[in-house]
């Protein structure tokens, strides 16, 4: 990893004042900082080669399409995937509705099928499951987890013979709590081959290595922005077998092969999912920030988040002010959330940047069902990323202490 002096030549916004304050950034899993190298990119593209992709003869839409389609490549080699199965979206959450309405309309779900989702999930992977549950008449169950711990084989004596897709996340936006999803995925499909399984992965890509073969599931969502990326650009990687049986969730554009009055035919995977003209800058950025994540690697990516967050959790603990959520031990990390006993989280939040230039995030994180197994409707979180290092810990914990001082 590198120094804290490196890291704030390389993004810019490490080198603010808050309040008088040296910005400490902990909201990296809503959204992380920017490399400067990555908007240099970006501008490069935009300024000298941006044209319209996969159309016309001319040399800046040829360059045009040649940044795009290496970016795919780069994508797909980041996940260990195939090109063709890398499709470009807005987001995880553009991702997991794609998947949600294209298996339903296909007819890849039917009526007597159940969807498997648990409570500890982002909106973006509950919400269009119930959604087409309701539209499209299909069962959704719910696995409860208890206290808002997913245990992994209390979450196996929910698949029946019904089951026939599950969409999990790998990492959770709240606790920190990282599924076992390779030894789930092994053990689901012991039970029952032709599970569908989706993996929300929009914390987990950014924080450990991620590679799709070994992790055999069926798609996987994942956004730009929580990588280093710009916002606006996302990541559907889903199985050819699946693709190529699934509608498009959106017409229009290089997404069509031939349209008459007869009837419409689709292109070819990946751009039968991807109509109208597409976000290059966006994938140009993401291509760029995926190369700035493997020179650092993603193995000491995920050691460093590790160690920073088990010292982060060693120090919290000692608040005794605090009440922290989630397993808090060594299946944690890169986020935490906890409550000051007593005091909304947005008053904390709120005075940590005021008194400290500390940002944290507060609210329900977009997991209301897990907000009511912790019995509250919202939390502190911080999240860490590679720029993180135990000084942040320790003056968050100081930030902390003066914040009860001044609301006890
Ligand atoms: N899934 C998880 C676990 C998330 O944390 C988030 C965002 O916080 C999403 C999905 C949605 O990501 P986006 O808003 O980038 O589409």
């Amino acid at each position: 990893m590198l120094s804290s002096k490196e890291y704030e030549e390389i993004f810019p916004a490490l080198k603010r004042k808050i309040n008088g304050h040296k910005l400490i950034y902990l909201d990296n899993a809503a959204t992380t900082l920017r490399p400067k190298e990555v908007m240099d990119a970006v501008n490069e593209y935009s300024l000298n080669h941006h044209s319209n992709v996969h159309r016309s003869a001319h040399t800046l839409a040829a360059e045009a399409t040649q940044y795009y389609e290496d970016a795919r490549s780069k994508v797909a080699n980041f996940i260990n995937a195939e090109a063709e199965e890398v499709i470009f979206t807005k987001g995880a959450t553009e991702s997991l509705n794609l998947i949600a309405y294209s298996v339903a309309v296909s007819n890849i779900l039917q009526s007597d099928d159940e969807i498997l989702i648990s409570t500890i999930e982002h909106h973006a992977n509950f919400v269009p499951w119930q959604q087409i549950a309701k539209i499209f008449n299909l069962k959704i169950k719910y696995y409860p987890a208890k206290s808002g711990i997913f245990d992994l084989s209390d979450f196996l004596k929910h698949i029946t013979n019904k089951t026939r897709l599950v969409s999990i996340t790998a990492l959770s936006n709240v606790t920190g709590q990282l599924i076992p999803v390779n030894t789930l995925i092994k053990q689901i499909r012991n039970i029952r081959q032709d599970v569908i399984i989706v993996v929300d992965g929009a914390q987990a890509v950014p924080h450990l290595p991620i590679d799709v073969k070994k992790m055999d599931c069926d798609f996987i969502a994942f956004s730009g922005h929580k990588m280093l990326g710009p916002t606006g650009i996302g990541v559907l990687y889903g199985k050819r077998k699946y693709l190529n049986m699934m509608t498009p969730f959106l017409f229009g554009g290089e997404m069509i092969d031939k349209v008459s009055t007869d009837g419409t035919t689709f292109n070819v995977l990946p751009y039968k999912f991807e109509a109208g003209t597409p976000n290059v800058d966006g994938a140009v950025g993401l291509a760029k920030a995926i190369e700035i994540l493997e020179s650092i690697g993603m193995d000491n990516i995920q050691e460093h988040d590790k160690q920073l967050t088990s010292y982060a959790l060693k120090k919290l603990k000692e608040l005794d002010f605090l009440e922290i959520f989630g397993p808090q031990d060594e299946t944690q990390q890169s986020i935490i959330s906890f409550n000051m006993k007593g005091v909304h989280p947005h008053d904390v939040a709120h005075m940590l940047n005021d008194l400290t230039g500390i940002a944290i995030r507060s609210g329900h994180h977009c997991a209301q069902p897990l907000m009511k197994e912790f019995g509250t409707t919202a939390t502190c979180r911080v999240s860490f990323y590679l720029y993180n290092e135990e000084e942040d810990v320790d003056k968050l914990c100081e930030g902390l202490k003066k914040v009860w001082e001044w609301l006890k």
